[in-house]
């Protein structure tokens, strides 16, 4: 059975890079009638937060993206937080050096900076020279002596390892690129380099699906794993590995944790659907068929193959994942698009009084509102006019709109209007009329009519609105606008 883990640490807020990871292997153990695992990886006291921690597991709530064992749901392998793992990682970490696995290494950051430097000016690889892979009892006592504290080096065997890569196919790396590495830190510390692979191992896990960022690390843990086997931590049995392309951002640089585009946090912000965001998330290295980019999560996982994934870095695209966002919005049934609009409608993100709104106003627009969108947080500004005592008032539209004629339109716009039967037709055939009077289309006619009404020369169908913003309201904003 398929055991694929998600194991991010927590360390400031999620990226869209590591929630395309997060999709990749859900999707991979949905696909499959696997297990998906939710690991944190907080063995860095030093950079962990709680805060992280938090938001981590809000935004897999929030994306949907749910987790078969880990936090909060528990499982065989309790605990999933590492740092509630330290002593099986102590264990481990002795039984290796007994074994003969790893060993102390006494040199110390000066002195493995200069060699490593004299190695560059070399032209020899410039990894670690295996001064301490073979100490004899006497250096090491002086060691001690001299009071160094020893981290424990994992040792590499010295010849090359393959593997075939789900992604990338066969990969070969020589000792040379794959020296001795820390595996506990002189405080006792247990690295990445340790913790991720043994939890790997004692949690079963089949299939490792994670950035290329990592590809590195996969012959050590390879190696690691072997070692685990041969001290009898495991069975021999070795998880495939996958790694998933390069997200690019602007000017084609990886896009970093830092960037501000990378946030999740800015996506949720704006009202992206998870549906829309994960659909344009998959695409980050897969595609569900030539030509075809918009799909249901339900549908991505029933053609998810890590086999399909291309290993050539993905282009972040802001402008096709608002427009992949923008259809899925269009796409959904009413009734979720007005659940999906709650949030912004009310406080604190709404602009208005919460007394002022109102459901029935705004069910009526919110289907004209809802083709115009490509984020939810657009639909205030669409239905402000609505709920505000005074519409705003946007300087640019007012100067636009508001040129000389305006008011004479104005004011014969505003008794027709007053007279009119209060329906979208009849309104429109008030303001055509009025417009008529003036030598003007309906078009300028009625963009001062909507600058009164609305504060902004853009906006939604006007007569709907007017409709439904009513007479009284709407005749008061006109001679407001008239005074
Ligand atoms: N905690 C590691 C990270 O967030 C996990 C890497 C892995 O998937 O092996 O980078």
């Amino acid at each position: 059975p398929v055991r694929v883990r998600f194991c991010p640490s927590p360390t400031g807020n999620p990226h869209v890079g590591l929630i395309r990871t997060a999709l990749f292997n859900w999707a991979f153990a949905r696909r499959n009638g696997g297990t998906m695992i939710f690991r944190i990886e907080d063995t860095d006291a030093a950079r962990d937060s709680e805060e992280s921690y938090e938001a981590l597991l809000d935004a897999m709530r929030w994306l949907g993206l749910t987790w078969d064992e880990g936090p909060e749901v528990g499982g065989p392998h309790e605990p999933y937080r590492q740092s509630q793992r330290m002593e099986i990682y102590a264990d481990v970490a002795r039984r290796l050096q007994d074994a003969g696995h790893a060993y102390r290494c006494y040199c110390s950051a000066n002195e493995l900076a200069e060699r490593r430097e004299a190695a560059r000016a070399a032209g020899r690889p410039s990894g670690y020279d295996g001064t301490c892979r073979d100490l004899s009892a006497e250096r090491i006592a002086a060691h001690e002596a001299e009071g160094r504290t020893p981290i424990v080096r994992f040792r590499m065997p010295d010849e090359p390892i393959t593997f075939t890569d789900l992604v990338r196919g066969e990969l070969t790396f020589t000792p040379e690129n794959v020296p001795d590495y820390g595996i506990v830190r002189a405080t006792g510390a247990p690295l990445y380099t340790l913790v991720n692979p043994v939890d790997d191992a004692l949690m079963g896990v089949t299939h490792v699906l994670r950035g290329e960022d990592l590809l590195s690390s996969t012959p050590r843990q390879i190696a690691l794993y072997r070692a685990l086997a041969d001290i009898g931590v495991t069975d021999g049995a070795m998880p495939r590995f996958g790694h998933l392309p390069y997200v690019m951002g602007e000017g084609n640089k990886k896009l970093s944790k830092r960037d501000p585009q990378a946030s999740l946090n800015l996506y949720r912000e704006r009202g992206f659907l998870p549906a829309g965001l994960l659909n344009y998330l998959s695409l980050l290295g897969w595609s569900i068929a030539e030509d075809r980019d918009i799909f249901s999560l339900e549908e991505m996982v029933a053609a998810f193959d890590i086999a399909d994934v291309n290993a050539n870095p993905a282009r972040f695209d802001l402008k096709k994942c608002e427009a992949i966002n923008a259809v899925h919005l269009r796409e959904m049934s009413t009734e979720d698009f007005l659940a999906a609009c709650e949030p912004w409608l009310r406080a604190p993100r709404a602009p208005w009084k919460p007394e002022a709104f109102d459901e029935a106003a705004f069910a009526a627009l919110a289907p004209l509102a809802r083709t115009r969108l490509t984020v939810l947080s657009e639909i205030t500004d669409n239905v402000d006019f609505l709920f505000l005592d005074e519409p705003v008032r946007d300087e640019a539209s007012w100067q636009k709109a508001m040129k000389p004629g305006a008011e004479a339109l104005l004011r014969t716009a505003r008794e027709r209007l007053a007279a009119a039967e209060w329906n979208t037709e009849a309104l429109k055939a008030a303001v055509l009329a009025a417009g008529e009077e003036h030598g003007l289309k309906l078009g300028k006619a009625q963009a001062p009519v909507r600058v009164a009404v609305t504060g902004r020369t853009v906006g939604l169908p006007l007569f709907e609105s007017l409709e439904v913003l009513g007479r009284e309201r709407t005749l008061e904003r006109v001679d407001a606008a008239l005074e």
